[in-house]
């Protein structure tokens, strides 16, 4: 198990002893892995209050992004800075997940994760669709297979060209 009863109850110790800091990124700031994280390894808790699905609604109508749905009664609300867990930015091919214990929401590496390297997980589907589509997607996945298809777009009209020639 990567999660032990004793440090669960001791978060204070494990944000002293973290293995990430918080750095410029692509897209604003994100997360960085200060030292080597294994596979399974706890990073970080995604820290918030505790707010109803009503009290929720309210809040993402009034624009919050930060509001991770624990189930359909309880949503946590990360806008504070203290919570270090919004400060990871999504990928479409991430080293890391959010997972849920209790009312617990917690970020969790599932690849090694090396020294220096953004910590990511993947946000899920409805805020791709929703918030900033596919093609506005600025993790490496999508800027590369963005920056292949200009290659093969170049290629293809490289080979009209040649064709008229
Ligand atoms: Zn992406």
């Amino acid at each position: 198990m990567w999660l032990h009863g004793r440090e669960s109850s001791n978060m204070a110790d494990m944000a002293r002893n973290r293995a990430f800091r918080i750095g410029r990124s692509r897209t604003g700031l994100g997360l960085f892995a200060t030292a080597p994280i294994r596979k399974r390894a706890f990073i970080v808790e995604y820290k918030g209050r505790k707010l109803t699905t009503e009290q929720a609604n309210k809040l993402e109508a009034r624009g919050n992004r930060y509001l991770f749905e624990i189930n359909s009664r309880w949503t946590i609300d990360g806008t504070s800075r203290k919570n270090f867990g919004r400060y990871a930015n999504h990928s479409c091919r991430p080293n890391a997940e959010v997972h849920t214990i209790g009312h617990k929401v917690i970020i969790r590496a599932i690849k090694n994760i090396r020294t220096g390297a953004e910590i990511t997980y993947n946000y899920g589907r409805d805020y791709l669709t929703n918030v900033i589509t596919r093609r506005g997607c600025k993790c490496d996945k999508c800027r590369k297979k963005r920056a292949d298809g200009r290659a093969k777009a170049r290629a293809k009209s490289r080979r009209a060209h040649d064709s008229d020639a």
